[in-house]
C-alpha cells in the first residue's frame, strides 16, 4: 500500500492522531479503499490513558458511548473506566487491521508548490500525501486563564494533570470551572476529605436519568445531540455530567454544597493572595436548574405524544433547600486564611494546529470549514467542537462525520481518477 522513494513515504491520505477521530477516520477509509496511514505520536487513544484522571469513567453508558461497530463487554448500562475506553479504541483498530503508525509526531504540514499534494515533515522523516486529515482532537491544550495568580506557594495544576487527592498537597482547593471535569474533581477531593471551593459558571445539567432513560437517550429522541449549531448566547455554557455515580449521578449543585462543597460565582480576580468572585452564582444554578427543568418537561411530552409507557417521576422536580453559600455567596476569600494550598483550573482547552501550514484557517486562526472539508483542498478536520452538530467531540458523533469526510475524499479521488475519452 505505501510505496517507499528514498526516505520519503507516499501515500494518498494521512491521518494526524490515533484517537478515536483517527481510528473512525480510518475505518471509513478503509471500507471505502482508499490507501491511508494513521500517525500517532503517542499510542493509541493516548488521551483517555494519560491525559485524564485516573477515577474517570465515560460520560455516558457503555451502549451509547461506543461506535456502531462493536460494543464493550458486560453491562450495555455500565459507565466505562477510561483505560478500558483507550482499550476499546485500540481493539476496534485492531478489529479492522486499521495502518496505524504509534510513536511518530507530525512536526509539519506544508503544501507543494510545484505539484499537488501536501509534504508532511513527521519525527521519522518526509511524508508526500495527497490529503492530510488532522484529528489531532478539541482538548489539545490545556487553557489557564490569565487571572492565575503567580503568587509562590500555591500548587496550581489544569484539570488536564490532575490524577487523583494524593497528588495534592495539604489544604483546601479551589476548583474553578464546573462543567463536567471541575464538578467531578470537587466530587473526588471532597469526599477524599480535603475542603473545597467551587467556582461555578453558567452551565447545563442535564438529569442523568429521567423516567428510566438515561439523558443520552433523552438528548437523542428530542434532536439535542443533532444540533447544528449553539443556541446564541450559549457559548459560554458548560456541561455538566457525570458517570461517575452511574444512574443516580444527576450533577445537582445545591446537593455538592449540602455534601460540604463551597460554591462560589465566576472566578474574577486574585489580588495580594485574595480572591475576588462574580456574584451570579445563584444566577448560575438558577440557570442550571431551569435547563434540568426545561429537559423534564420536554421528556415528559415527549412521553405523551408518543404515548410512552415509561413510569412517571415527579420526584426528580424536587428541589433542594438553598445552602448557606447561596444564600451568603462569597465574594472574596483569603486564600491563606481559607486554608486554599491548591487550585485546578477546570477552564477548557484549545487547539493547537501551529504544525499546520496551509490555507485552512480564518481571520481569527479557528479552522475554516465545512463538516470537516476545509477550505484548503486537501486539508480535512475532525473531531472539533460543533464540527457538524452538538454531537461532534463525542465517541459516537465523530464516526459520523469521519464517514462524511471519507466520502468527499473517496469522490475527490474519483474526480482525480477521471481521464476524459481523448486521454483513454
Ligand atoms: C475529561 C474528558 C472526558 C470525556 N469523556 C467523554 C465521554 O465519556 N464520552 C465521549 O463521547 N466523549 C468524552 N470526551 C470527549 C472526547 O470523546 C474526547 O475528548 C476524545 O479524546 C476526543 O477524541 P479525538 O480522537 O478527537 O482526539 P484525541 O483523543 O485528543 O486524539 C488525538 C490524538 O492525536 C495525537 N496527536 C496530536 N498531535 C499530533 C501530532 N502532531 N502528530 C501525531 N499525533 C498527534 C494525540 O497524541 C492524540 O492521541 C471527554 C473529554 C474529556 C476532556
Amino acid at each position: 500500500m505505501t510505496t517507499r522513494t528514498g526516505e520519503t513515504i507516499e501515500i494518498d491520505t494521512l491521518i494526524i492522531g490515533a484517537g478515536q477521530a483517527g481510528v473512525a477516520m480510518s475505518e471509513h477509509l478503509s471500507k471505502l479503499g482508499v490507501p491511508h496511514l494513521v500517525l500517532e505520536r503517542n499510542r493509541i487513544a493516548e488521551r483517555w490513558r494519560t491525559e485524564r484522571w485516573d477515577s474517570l469513567v465515560a460520560n455516558g453508558p457503555a451502549w451509547h458511548d461506543r461506535f456502531p461497530g462493536l460494543e464493550f463487554e458486560g453491562d450495555p448500562e455500565a459507565f466505562i473506566p477510561k483505560e478500558q475506553v483507550a482499550d476499546y479504541f485500540v481493539a476496534y483498530a485492531e478489529k479492522f487491521n486499521a495502518p496505524i503508525r504509534t510513536g511518530v509526531e507530525v512536526k509539519k504540514v506544508e503544501r507543494n508548490v510545484d505539484r499537488p499534494g501536501f509534504t508532511i515533515e513527521t519525527s521519522e522523516g518526509l511524508i508526500e500525501a495527497n490529503r492530510v486529515v488532522a484529528a489531532t482532537g478539541p482538548f489539545q491544550r490545556p487553557v489557564i486563564p490569565a487571572i492565575a495568580p503567580k503568587t509562590e506557594g500555591i500548587t496550581q495544576i489544569h484539570s488536564a494533570e490532575y490524577r487523583n487527592p494524593d497528588q495534592l498537597p495539604e489544604g483546601g482547593v479551589l476548583v474553578v470551572g464546573a462543567g463536567s471535569s471541575g464538578v467531578q474533581i470537587a466530587d473526588e477531593l471532597q469526599r477524599a476529605g480535603k475542603q473545597v471551593h467551587l467556582s461555578v459558571g453558567a452551565h447545563d445539567r442535564p438529569p442523568r436519568s429521567y423516567r428510566n432513560r438515561d439523558f443520552v437517550w433523552w438528548l437523542g429522541v428530542l434532536g439535542e445531540w443533532d444540533a447544528e449549531a449553539m443556541k446564541p448566547g450559549t457559548e459560554h455554557v458548560t456541561i455538566a455530567v457525570t458517570g461517575a455515580h452511574g444512574e443516580k449521578g444527576t450533577v445537582d449543585f445545591r446537593a455538592l454544597a449540602h455534601q460540604g462543597i463551597t460554591l462560589v460565582g465566576l472566578t474574577e480576580a486574585f489580588n495580594n493572595g485574595t480572591v475576588s468572585f462574580k456574584e451570579n452564582l445563584v444566577e448560575n444554578v438558577n440557570r442550571g436548574d431551569k435547563n434540568y427543568l426545561d429537559l423534564l418537561d420536554a421528556a415528559d411530552a415527549y412521553i405523551e405524544r408518543n404515548g410512552l409507557d415509561l413510569p412517571e417521576e415527579p420526584e426528580a422536580r424536587n428541589m433542594l433547600p438553598e445552602p448557606d453559600c447561596m444564600t451568603n455567596p462569597v465574594l472574596e476569600l483569603n486564600l491563606a486564611e481559607a486554608g486554599i494550598t491548591s487550585i485546578i483550573w477546570a477552564t477548557g482547552f484549545a487547539v493547537d494546529y501551529s504544525w499546520l501550514n496551509v490555507n485552512a484557517f480564518d481571520e481569527a486562526g479557528k479552522p475554516a470549514h465545512q463538516r470537516g472539508v476545509s477550505t484548503e483542498p486537501g486539508v480535512y478536520f475532525v473531531g472539533l467542537p460543533w464540527l457538524s452538530r452538538r454531537g461532534s467531540t463525542f465517541i459516537w458523533g465523530v464516526w459520523h462525520d469521519a464517514k462524511h469526510i471519507a466520502d468527499h475524499i473517496a469522490t475527490q479521488r474519483k474526480y482525480s481518477a477521471y481521464r476524459d475519452p481523448s486521454q483513454l
